[in-house]
């Protein structure tokens, strides 16, 4: 095997460029499973609409204001998954663009 790999070098970039690939492959969905199921910001509030109050936007399951944000870059796109600060509830996701 390692005479193989000597005799041939290109084969060595091949299987390190595959290995990448299928890094980033894994880490793309790793990154789109948090984001699975959780609504839109427009949806939330359709779904929640007490949710919608005067200063913002609140959690529908403790109904803290208190929002924190959490940005996923996956395949030069960042999506923000906002989350309940005190009890950590996925709430809704917003596109912030094209990195
Ligand atoms: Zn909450």
């Amino acid at each position: 095997m390692l005479r193989f790999i000597n005799n041939h070098p290109e084969i060595l970039i091949l299987i390190i460029i595959a290995v990448i690939f299928l890094l980033q492959l894994y880490m793309y969905f790793q990154k789109a499973k948090q984001l699975n199921g959780v609504p839109d910001v427009k949806s939330y509030l359709a779904s929640h609409p007490k949710c919608k109050t005067g200063h913002g936007i609140c959690c529908y399951v403790c109904g803290s204001k208190s929002i924190s944000l959490y940005k996923i870059d996956r395949l030069g796109k960042r999506t923000n998954l906002h989350l309940c600060k005190h009890c950590n509830t996925k709430l809704y996701q917003t596109d912030a663009g094209i990195l």
